[in-house]
């Protein structure tokens, strides 16, 4: 189990580290926060804190993958709206709380990193922002893969 109360800077070091699997760091922040269930919303809040952090990172799109983001971006929307049921009934108190945590699952569905797409070609190795520029790539430099 990973340490979760680190945020910002050091959640970035964390991705930094040799021989750590860094997609196993962001699933497993995923679980956390799926598996709280808004039982825990403090580990509800600091889960999706780190996640969030990690989003922003430079070069986000090297550690995300489009599953995972994918997958996220539902959780975060799906906990936002159980969270505004909840506040239907919440007391003062329990608003508290909540008014963070669904701001921080705000902010997790606008920060959707950019995932770069790899040309498919393994000699090549070049990377784009989206599905048509690869195309244009292929069909400029790969014309044979194109014409398949
Ligand atoms: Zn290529």
């Amino acid at each position: 189990m990973i340490n979760i109360s680190i945020y910002g800077k050091d959640v970035q070091n964390l991705l930094m580290i040799d021989g750590v699997n860094n997609a196993s760091i962001l699933e497993k922040l995923f679980d956390v926060l799926k598996d709280s269930n808004l039982e825990d919303m403090d580990l509800a809040r600091v889960s999706a804190k780190a996640l969030n952090n990690l989003q922003k990172v430079p070069d986000a799109g090297k550690y995300w993958n489009e599953g995972l983001i994918e997958r996220l971006t539902e959780l975060a929307k799906s906990l936002c709206d159980d969270l505004d049921g909840i506040m239907e009934v919440a007391t003062d108190e329990e608003q508290l709380e909540i008014i963070p945590l669904r701001d921080i699952l705000n902010a997790i569905c606008q920060d959707v990193p950019e995932v770069l797409r790899k040309c498919p070609i393994s000699s090549c190795g070049r990377k784009f922002k989206d599905a048509a520029d690869l195309e244009n790539h292929i069909s400029r430099r790969h014309p044979d893969v194109n014409n398949k």
